[in-house]
């Protein structure tokens, strides 16, 4: 059974429709995907709808925006009570704009890039981010894809970079725990983080309700994967895997990364929500 965790669609920074998602999860062979949208739980409905028609079960996630340090760390909520987690979820969308507008301020002086154009390529303007400005840039024909944008003017040490001054990780792993929800770390050990956190950091993340860690991940090398297991075993943690799939932004793929079904049981035991099944 092939089960993917961790993917984004167009009400993030995905270039897939929820729709087109589960289409291409069904493609893929996948018979359960998550839908995880940055900060947001707007594509769930539509992905939903889905379900019957592609034969594909869906898991209705978000992966949360923090920060620690000056470093920037995602955390995956599972089958969190919508309702519940909507106020720090609605809180991280406000922070969005903001911390774009000043790197579009900043881009404008050396690029042909102006805030409608950024704008142009969001679904969502409160969950606008780098991806899109660089699309807006590749519209403008200074970059040819995402990749080589991110390499260039939307790399964290760019003097364009802007942070964005999220929740700690335990707030929000406390958040996502009081609603009802699953946290999973994701791609904790991806090298070139800027303030990765300690396994002191994990350790009370742990504390507070961590489930488990996202070891399986393109961003993971092999030395950092057996990491992630290693520090995930010796937490009593649950290790999960996934694609992060974005659609035509990024290389990734839907279904090359993959957790184990008795890890989704216990997600789903330990989750507020079910999975949606056809
Ligand atoms: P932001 O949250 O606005 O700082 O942007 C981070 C997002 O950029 C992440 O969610 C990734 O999906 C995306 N991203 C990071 N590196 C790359 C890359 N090399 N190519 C495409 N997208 C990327
Ligand atoms: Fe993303
Ligand atoms: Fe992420
Ligand atoms: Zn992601």
């Amino acid at each position: 059974m092939r089960i993917d965790l961790h993917t984004h669609s167009t009400c993030s920074d995905g270039t897939d429709t929820p729709r087109e998602l589960m289409l291409a999860a069904e493609g893929a062979g996948l018979a359960v995907v998550a839908l995880s949208d940055h900060d947001t739980d707007a594509g769930w409905e539509e992905a939903s709808a889905a379900v019957g028609e592609t034969g594909v079960a869906l898991v209705r996630a978000a992966e949360v925006t923090s920060s620690l340090h000056g470093g920037s760390h995602h955390i995956l909520s599972y089958l969190h009570d919508p309702a519940r987690l909507a106020p720090l979820l609605e809180d991280n969308r406000t922070l969005r704009p903001r911390r774009a507008r000043a790197m579009v301020e900043a881009l404008a002086a050396d690029f042909p890039i102006t805030w409608e154009a950024v704008l142009a390529q969001a679904g969502d303007p409160d969950t606008i981010g780098r991806p899109h400005m660089a699309d807006a840039l590749i519209a403008a024909g200074v970059y040819p894809d995402r990749t080589a944008a991110f390499a260039g003017a939307m790399s964290k040490g760019s003097r364009y970079y802007v942070h964005i001054e999220a929740p700690t990780p335990r707030m929000v792993v406390e958040a996502i725990v009081a609603a009802g929800g699953v946290a999973v770390l994701a791609h904790p050990f991806m090298s070139g983080r800027t303030a990765p956190l300690t396994d002191e950091e994990i350790t009370e993340l742990r504390d507070v309700g961590l489930f488990g860690i996202e070891a399986d991940h393109r961003d993971h090398s092999p030395s950092e994967r057996v990491r992630a297991r290693a520090l995930a075993n010796l937490l009593g943690l649950a290790v999960t895997g996934s694609s992060d799939y974005h659609g035509a932004g990024k290389p990734n793929r839907l279904g090359e990364g993959l957790t184990e079904p008795e890890v989704l049981e216990r997600i789903e035991a330990a989750g507020h929500l079910d999975v949606i099944r056809p």
